[in-house]
Formats: C-alpha cells, sequence, structure tokens
C-alpha cells in the first residue's frame, strides 16, 4: 500500500498501476438518471471516478444550465449506493462551499473558469486548507500559460492535490474536432508540471461518439494519466452534449478495445533494437543539423551580396519556388508534404531572420516570438 500521505489521484494511480478512469454525465438531470449512469458503470468494474455537471457553463442563456444544489444529494446517494467517489464542476466559492457540505470528493474548474485569472483565484483561495483534489480544465484558448497559471495559483493557495484535463481547443477554422486538440499544448503542460497527472478528456475534444476511441487511445499513446469520458444512460436524450455521450456498456466496449500499451519493457531483443535505432536517429540528427548549419552559411553569404547591391530581402518569386518543390521532394521519398511544407515556413523565417540581421545589422526577433501560429 502506498503511504497515506499521498494525495488523492497518487493513491488511486499508484494502486490501480493503469489510466485513472473518470465517467459521468454531463449534467446531473434526474436523480434516476444519475443513478442509472453510476449503477452502469459501477458494473464496468474499472471506473474511478463519478463525474456529474451541477451547474453548467452554457454559451447561451436558455439552454439547459444545470440542476444546481438540489443535484448534490444525488450524488450522496450515489457514493453510498456504488461506492464510486463523485466530482462536480465549481465555479464560483459558493459553488465549492455548497460541494463540501455535500462531500464531494473532487472538484474540477472548468474550461470556461480557467480562462479568467479572477475567478480562479476566487477558486483558490475558497479551496485554502480543504486538502480537496482539484482537477483544472484547459482554457477554451489555446494558451498553455493560462493553464499554467490556474495550477500556479491553486499550488500557491496550498493546494497539492491536483490534476489536469486536456478537453482541447477552441479554433475558428474548421475542423472534424469540436475543440481542436492542439497535443503539443498538453505536452508542453506536462513538461512543465510533470508531478501533476495529465487526464484526456475525448468527449469534448471530439463531440461525437465516433472519435472517443481513437482520440482516447492517441491520449494513451502519449502516456496520459487517465481520462474523462461523459456517459448517459439514454444519450441521445440527453440535456447536453447529447451527441458525444455514450451508454456506460458502450464505455465498457471502447475501454476494451483500447490498447494499454506498457512505458518500457524488460525484453532484452526490444532495448537492444530499439537503442540501435536510436543511435542511428542520432547520427541522423546531427546530419539535420549540419545540414541546415551549411544552408545558414549559404543564406548569410547571399544576405551580404544583396547588401552589397541594396537589393531587398523578400522575394516571392523566391517563396513560392520553396514552397512548390520542397514538399514535391519530400513526397518523391515518402515524407509526409504537409510536414515538409511546415518544416520549411520555420527554415525561411529564420532564413529572413538572419538576413535582417546582415542587412540592418541588429539583431531581431527570432520565430520563438512569432508565437504558435506562427
Ligand atoms: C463538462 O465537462 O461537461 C464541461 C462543461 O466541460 P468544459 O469545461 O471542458 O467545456
Ligand atoms: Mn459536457
Amino acid at each position: 500500500m502506498p503511504p497515506a500521505s499521498l494525495t488523492f489521484f497518487t493513491r488511486l494511480l499508484a494502486q490501480k498501476g493503469q489510466p485513472l478512469l473518470i465517467a459521468g454525465p454531463c449534467s446531473a438531470e434526474t436523480e434516476a438518471q444519475v443513478l442509472a449512469t453510476a449503477r452502469g458503470l459501477q458494473a464496468l468494474g474499472t471506473i474511478d471516478l463519478f463525474r456529474a455537471g451541477i451547474w453548467k457553463p452554457r454559451t447561451r442563456p436558455g439552454s439547459f444550465e444545470g440542476m444546481g444544489a438540489v443535484a448534490l444529494p444525488w450524488l450522496q446517494r450515489v457514493k453510498a449506493e456504488t461506492g464510486l467517489p463523485t466530482a462536480i464542476e465549481v465555479a464560483t466559492p459558493r459553488h465549492v462551499e455548497d460541494a463540501l457540505r455535500h462531500g464531494i470528493d473532487v472538484l474540477w474548474i472548468g474550461a470556461r473558469t480557467t480562462v479568467n485569472p479572477f475567478a480562479v483565484q476566487e477558486l483558490a483561495d475558497a479551496l485554502a486548507g480543504t486538502g480537496m483534489p482539484v482537477m483544472v480544465k484547459n482554457p477554451v484558448n489555446p494558451d498553455v500559460a493560462l493553464w499554467a497559471g490556474a495550477l500556479e495559483r491553486l499550488e500557491r493557495a496550498g493546494s497539492t492535490d491536483l490534476v489536469a484535463i486536456h478537453r482541447g481547443f477552441s479554433t475558428f477554422a474548421p475542423s472534424r474536432y469540436r475543440n481542436a486538440p492542439t497535443w503539443i499544448l498538453p505536452i508542453e503542460l506536462k513538461t512543465r508540471f510533470p508531478h501533476v497527472p495529465l487526464i484526456c478528456d475525448p468527449s469534448h475534444i471530439g463531440g461525437r461518439r465516433d472519435l472517443l476511441l481513437p482520440i482516447a487511445q492517441k491520449a494513451l499513446d502519449l502516456d496520459y494519466d487517465g481520462l474523462m469520458i461523459e456517459t448517459h444512460p439514454d444519450p441521445d436524450h440527453a440535456l447536453s452534449d447529447a451527441e458525444q455521450q455514450v451508454t456506460p456498456a458502450r464505455l465498457g466496449e471502447i475501454l476494451a478495445e483500447l490498447k494499454y500499451r506498457r512505458r518500457s519493457t524488460d525484453n532484452a531483443d526490444y532495448n537492444s533494437k530499439a537503442e540501435e535505432l536510436r543511435q542511428k536517429m542520432d547520427v541522423a540528427d546531427r546530419e539535420i543539423v549540419e545540414a541546415l548549419a551549411r544552408r545558414m552559411a549559404l543564406v548569410e553569404e547571399l544576405a551580404q551580396y544583396k547588401k552589397a547591391n541594396n537589393v531587398k530581402i523578400l522575394q516571392l518569386d523566391r517563396w513560392h519556388e520553396i514552397f512548390a518543390s520542397r514538399p514535391e521532394w519530400a513526397a518523391r521519398v515518402g515524407v509526409d508534404e504537409k510536414f515538409v511544407g511546415e518544416l520549411y515556413k520555420l527554415i525561411h523565417l529564420e532564413s529572413i531572420r538572419k538576413q535582417t540581421e546582415v542587412l540592418n545589422g541588429r539583431p531581431v526577433d527570432g520565430v520563438a516570438h512569432l508565437g504558435p501560429g506562427l
């Protein structure tokens, strides 16, 4: 048994040695619906935490905004009858107070609240000294600093039992997802908060039942610590997020279809082959970096000529030529064209930066300052 000083989440993870599974309806609608969901989940035997939204932050007024505090005793019944610990979303100190009074085990901060540092600070202060486990969803906008900031506010106020939930980001561009996963952002958060377990919410990322399995699989392959999946006894008639909810039985099928891969293995054959391939990759990477150095030296030489001849840096014909030819070369050798196109945007930006430095004689911002969308 892990020591008692371990927090709710680290203890669960250590005991289970498997991804944490959080499930339950998007919203608590009736006592019967909440209990039916909980019984269905209990029957699966692998669910660690029951979730239900009580206060729903909806985009527009007039849609179902949750049952409010009347639903709290329903969750008490869930715990009494199934033994499942319960979790609800909180957005105000008043919500925290109500939840504590009704013995809710875990709280989460929703995506629309994480964006607001005032609201997060008020919650952090309300939670100070309670020892409550808190899950922090990513903000709706793709800003990892805001997500990290929310975790920091909670940590500074003394909350130590934290989890981050990746539920995807709003985008203007059309997407197959309800909320774009932008996997690089949760990975960045994980590198900044290695001690905070990371959980994926495929329901709000996908927005559709058929995307739950591939998104959940990807999260497990990226070494996430768990999943949160919305479940409802009659998903089609759910009062919120109907298209993305599944029955507890269907959730059981999805969980059985997932491949649970291990972090490492004792298999000596695998380990020596992996080591050999990684060494070859090191050599290939060194060649890539050396090729970049040769290319940048040529850029610098060209910039000196441009300076001597008073010629502008950006030559659109050249830009078009680069972005037509490089992806084509990539396709011919079996490398993804889009990937090489993106790579050349970075290389070309660095080339412009270097030339600006030569022509104008002062350092300018590199690509790192241009933001995630460049
Ligand atoms: C939810 O979990 O039901 C919810 C409202 O999520 P989010 O804050 O991610 O939109
Ligand atoms: Mn929902």
